[in-house]
């Protein structure tokens, strides 16, 4: 075998070896670590395969050359906060984000959908996962405890409001914002169109604007948090109110 440190180990084929004859008789892996570079150099034929994250591998599904596993692992993503902390450590504060995190968006633009939501440690698929500790992106339940609202959207807030106007009148102002509560069953249940753009590629101006109907011209300069919202035409009229 040899290593050179930091960029490739090769293995040799050992040729007393006692069993059948190994069908390889070298083995190389480079050390590449951006993942940009290694789907690059397996395009090009500078390497045989490579592990790629989903959006990259995506991009070989039609390459006959090629042939796409999909690995399963336990890896996971959490955000811990601190609990000796006088905001974060407020059980009232811990419960509102736990139910305002939508992990689902969370795993279609950090993970490309290649993933699962996760409520602690042991994934849902596990048989010791305990049932029925999932806790959904709840709006409803937010509206009962919840005093002021910050919604988010590509890891930006996008509107600051009082949970009474944003639940009720005049409701929320923000197209984003406006389609989440759209969607609720009691409400228009009109889903939002499109997917969340990539974090690690947001686009210069307003990254919902290809998913707003009231996008223009002006929306391709990112707008400021102001007055309680960042967007170029908030709305001013109310959100229709749930149904009875
Ligand atoms: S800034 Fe423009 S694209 Fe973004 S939410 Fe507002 S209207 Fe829509």
């Amino acid at each position: 075998m040899k290593w050179s440190k930091g960029e490739k180990l090769t293995f040799m084929a050992n040729p007393r070896y006692w069993g059948c004859e190994p069908k390889l008789r070298n083995f190389t892996m480079a050390i590449i670590k951006d993942d940009d570079v290694r789907a690059t150099r397996l395009r090009s034929g500078g390497l045989d395969g490579a592990v790629l994250p989903p959006d990259l591998a995506a991009t070989f599904k039609s390459d006959g050359d090629k042939k796409t596993y999909a690995a399963r692992t336990f890896d996971y993503r959490v955000v811990t906060l601190p609990t000796g902390n006088k905001v974060a450590g407020d059980t009232a504060v811990r419960r509102a984000l736990d139910i305002g995190v939508d992990r689902k968006a969370m795993v279609d633009s950090i993970l490309y959908g290649a993933g699962k939501e996760a409520y602690g440690p042991v994934p849902i698929d596990s048989p010791w996962f305990t049932e029925g500790t999932e806790r959904t992106h709840d709006l409803a339940a937010a509206e009962r405890i919840a005093d002021r609202v910050a919604v988010m959207y590509a890891s930006r807030i996008v509107e600051l409001a009082d949970a009474s106007g944003f639940f009720g009148s005049p409701g929320p102002r923000h197209p984003y914002a406006r389609g989440l509560l759209g969607a609720l069953p009691e409400r228009e249940f009109t889903p939002i169109p499109g997917m969340p753009p990539e974090l690690g590629a947001l686009p210069v101006g307003c990254a919902f604007a290809a998913r707003c109907d009231r996008a223009t011209g002006i929306c391709g300069t990112r707008p400021a948090l102001a007055d309680g919202v960042a967007c170029h035409h908030p709305a001013t009229v109310e959100l229709e109110a749930p149904r009875a």
